[in-house]
C-alpha cells in the first residue's frame, strides 16, 4: 500500500545512519535529514532541492524502504494496526493511536518474541528475529507517510509492540538515538517509553546510556512463584534482582518507573498480592499501570473481570500506590496490548492507498 521496495533494493539502509553520518557535507546532511525525518519522504526522487544526479546516486547506494508491504487495519476506536512485511518476507506489527491530540505509535523491536509469557499472543508465536534499527524507525516513518503527516507530528513512542527491546538493545538504542536527535525526529526523551519483561543487565545498560527515556517494567506479580508461572524469564531473573536494577535506573535517571500489571483471573489478582505489591514498591516513585487482559484465540489464561480490576486498583490506591487502569484500544483489530500475533482481522479490509490523508 505504501513504502514498497523493489527487488533490486540496495543492501545498505540510510535509516541506520545518525543524521551526522548521512552522506555529503554539512548542509547536504541536514537537507537529507530534513527530507527523511521532517518531510518523511519515502523516495529519494522527492528530495527536490538536491541535484538530480545526487538523488539518483543516493538511490543506487542507499535503501530507504524497509518493507515490501504495509497494510493498515483501522479500529472503530480510532487506532490503526499496521502489519509490515519485511524484505526477507517475515512480518511485524505496530499500532498508531491518534488520541486527544497526542499522536502515539507503539513500535515492535522483534518479529515474535523469545520470552514466551503465557498471557501474550506474541510470546505464543515464538521468536522470529531481531529487527534492525532501520526497521524499528521505519515503522514510524511508514505510519506517518500513510497517515499523510510529518513524522515529527508523532510525539510519543512506546516500545510495547512485538518483542523484548532489552534483548535487542543495540538496535533499539540506535533507533532511539535517531528519534531523539534534533535533526532526526527531535523527540523529547520523556515521550519515549521502553517496556521490558525485566532483563537486569539490559536495565543497567540503559541506565548507563543515560538517554532519559522512560522505563516500564512488566512485573505482573509481586511474588516469584506466581511470576515464574506466567513469565518464563522469571526463572532466570528473580524479582529482587530486577527491583535492584530498577532502583538503579531511577537513581541514575530520576525518571519515575511505571510497573505494568496485567490482571489474570485467580492468578495475580488476590488481595494479598495487592498488599505485597504495595510493599515491594515502597520508597520508589513508582506508578502502577493495571492492564485488563486482552483476550486472544487459544490463550491459556483468562482476565480478571472488570469489577475485580476496579477492586485491585482501589486496594492499591488505599495502600498509597499511584495507579491507573489502561483500558485497551484496538481490540476489534487485534491491536491491543499482547494481541499482536500477525493475524489480520477477517472482518475488515485494509485502507486503500493514500486513505487517511
Ligand atoms: N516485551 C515487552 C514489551 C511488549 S508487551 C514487555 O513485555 O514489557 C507490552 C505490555 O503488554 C507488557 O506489559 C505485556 O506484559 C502486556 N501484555 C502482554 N500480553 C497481554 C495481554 N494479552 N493482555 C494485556 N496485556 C498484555
Ligand atoms: Fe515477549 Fe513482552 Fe510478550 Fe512477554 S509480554 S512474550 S516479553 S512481548
Amino acid at each position: 500500500m505504501t513504502g514498497q521496495a523493489s527487488p533490486e533494493t540496495p543492501t545498505k539502509s540510510i535509516l541506520e545512519l545518525l543524521p551526522e553520518e548521512l552522506p555529503g557535507e554539512g548542509y547536504r546532511k541536514a537537507q537529507i535529514a530534513h527530507w527523511l525525518y521532517a518531510k518523511g519522504v519515502q523516495d529519494f526522487a522527492e528530495m527536490t532541492d538536491l541535484p538530480k544526479a545526487l538523488r539518483e546516486a543516493l538511490a543506487r547506494e542507499w535503501r530507504l524502504l524497509e518493507f515490501s508491504l504495509v497494510q493498515a487495519y483501522p479500529s472503530q476506536d480510532g487506532s490503526v494496526k499496521y502489519l509490515f512485511t519485511l524484505l526477507d518476507g517475515q512480518r511485524t506489527e505496530a499500532v498508531y493511536m491518534p488520541y486527544q491530540n497526542r499522536k502515539t505509535v507503539c513500535l515492535s523491536s522483534m518479529v515474535g518474541c523469545p520470552a514466551g509469557c503465557t498471557f501474550c499472543a506474541t510470546g505464543a508465536l515464538g521468536f522470529g528475529r531481531n529487527l534492525t534499527a532501520a526497521e524499528i524507525l521505519g515503522q514510524l516513518l511508514a505510519i506517518a507517510h500513510h497517515q499523510g503527516i510529518s513524522p515529527r507530528e508523532i510525539r510519543n513512542v512506546v516500545l510495547m509492540g512485538m518483542g523484548e527491546p532489552l534483548l535487542n538493545l543495540k538496535n533499539v538504542l540506535k533507533a532511539i538515538r535517531i528519534l531523539l536527535h534534533p535533526q532526526g525526529l527531535a523527540m523529547s526523551p520523556r515521550r519515549i517509553t521502553l517496556s521490558t519483561v525485566g532483563i537486569p543487565k539490559g536495565i543497567y545498560r540503559l541506565a548507563e546510556e543515560d538517554l532519559g527515556v522512560r522505563l516500564a517494567l512488566s512485573l505482573h506479580a509481586p511474588d516469584d512463584e506466581t511470576r515464574k508461572a506466567i513469565i518464563p524469564t522469571a526463572h532466570r531473573y528473580p524479582i529482587a534482582e530486577i527491583m535492584e536494577a530498577v532502583r538503579h535506573y531511577y537513581a541514575k535517571t530520576k525518571r519515575r518507573v511505571t510497573f505494568e500489571y496485567t490482571l489474570l483471573k485467580g492468578v495475580n489478582d488476590h488481595p494479598w498480592q495487592a498488599r505485597l505489591l504495595a510493599k515491594l514498591l515502597k520508597g520508589l516513585s513508582a506508578h502502577v499501570n493495571l492492564i485488563p487482559f486482552n483476550p486472544w484465540e487459544g490463550a491459556p489464561v483468562a482476565g480478571t473481570p472488570k469489577a475485580g480490576v476496579l477492586a485491585f486498583a482501589e486496594a492499591l490506591r488505599r495502600l498509597g500506590v499511584p495507579v491507573s487502569i489502561r483500558w485497551s484500544r484496538g481490540q476489534d483489530v487485534g491491536a491491543a496490548c499482547g494481541q499482536l500475533a500477525l493475524k489480520t482481522p477477517k472482518a475488515l479490509t485494509p485502507l486503500p492507498e493514500g486513505a487517511g490523508r
